[in-house]
């Protein structure tokens, strides 16, 4: 009988959960690569995993084609490949002129050892208009060895002349099911991967940051618990909204992680922040939209949920309800201050009208 030896294809990619149809796009494109991609997507889905292995792609003489990583491959994996630039807002809030212009100008040098420089910016969306502005001249006269990878959140976090210049590629949420295989394939027991599932709401990156932490049940069950705490007093929203970030802040806190130095360690906290309290806002719309639908025959999201609970509201106000709970997702976004937010949320879903 042959002996059949199972081969570990060498993967760019490899770590990634999701996206795969995404990344054979990629696979193709980079044989004609565009001059400028802009990934976006939410938080934690995997956006710079994924533009870092495309970036790789396209250093790679051999378009990653091999069995084993070839010197450029390897490089791409330590982070120290010399023609691709990675490029970070100086300070806390913006990327400026003067960064721009300096990656425009490097992008005019030759290639050290590839046949294209890469420049990736990994948080595009923190560009002032001045420097997106700057950038968009070398858009609109590219170079042919050069190639700008911008990561954000959002198109609408640039003018819409830059984003028209490049090649879109949307990141969008890893379905439910295909995030618990990930996590039980690393080792996470059933029952454990779908409540950090739940919490991480198709994001894979907030998950594997979950997948080890003991507080994640105790996350996804103080949301929960918010719609049979609210009354619609002030004070009493205020002091519950309290009581959730403080659970979530030492999260956020730890999940930044190392980083090299307070600047640096600050964004990611607020990124991580953002991202938690994103999810959990998720979480509790989905309570109200379990209630709606028991009520009305559907299917419900929360099977733990105690099911009287549920029927507490009626399926009109629950249905509002949700829906303020996601106008609140997106009036998070680019608000410094989650406990007002909160407190006032709260306090409109505790109101009897
Ligand atoms: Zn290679």
């Amino acid at each position: 009988m042959a002996e059949v030896t199972a081969q570990v294809r060498f993967d760019l990619f490899a770590g990634l959960i999701g996206h795969g149809p995404v990344v054979e796009l990629l696979r193709r494109d980079a044989i004609n690569p565009a001059h400028a991609y802009l990934f976006v997507g939410p938080n934690g889905v995997g956006k710079a995993l994924v533009a870092k292995g495309f970036a790789g792609l396209l250093l790679c003489p051999e378009g990653a084609q091999h069995d084993e990583p070839c010197r450029s491959c390897r490089r791409i994996l330590t982070g120290n490949h010399p023609d691709l630039v990675m490029v970070e807002p100086e300070g806390r809030t913006s990327l400026g002129v003067d960064q721009a212009r300096t990656m425009i100008s490097q992008a005019s040098l030759v290639p050290v050892e590839s046949v294209r420089r890469v420049f990736l910016v990994e948080e595009a969306g923190m560009m002032t208009e001045q420097a997106a502005n700057a950038l968009l001249k070398t858009l609109e006269e590219p170079n042919a060895s050069t190639v700008f990878l911008l990561v954000a959140e959002s198109e609408d976090d640039f003018p819409p002349t830059v984003a028209s210049r490049c090649r879109r590629v949307h990141l969008g949420r890893v379905l439910e099911d295909e995030l618990v295989t990930a996590l039980e394939d690393r080792g996470l027991e059933s029952t454990e991967a779908r409540v950090v599932a739940l919490v991480a709401g198709g994001r894979p990156g907030l998950a594997l940051s979950l997948a080890t932490r003991p507080e994640v049940a105790e996350l996804r069950k103080a949301w929960l618990g918010v719609p049979e705490r609210v009354t619609g007093r002030p004070g009493e929203a205020f002091l519950l909204a309290e009581e959730v970030l403080a659970l979530i802040e030492p999260v956020a806190a730890d999940l930044a992680g190392e980083q090299p130095n307070a600047e640096t360690k600050e964004r990611a906290r607020k990124r991580a922040l953002h991202t938690l309290l994103t999810s959990g806002l998720e979480i509790l719309a989905s309570w109200y939209a379990d209630a709606a639908s028991l009520q009305l025959g559907g299917p419900i999201r929360n099977r733990d949920l105690s099911l009287p609970s549920l029927t507490q509201i009626p399926p009109g106000r629950a249905i509002e309800n949700s829906g303020r709970v996601l106008d609140a997702v997106v009036d998070l976004t680019g608000n410094l201050r989650p406990l007002p937010l909160l407190a006032s949320l709260f306090t409109t879903l505790g109101s009897e009208s």
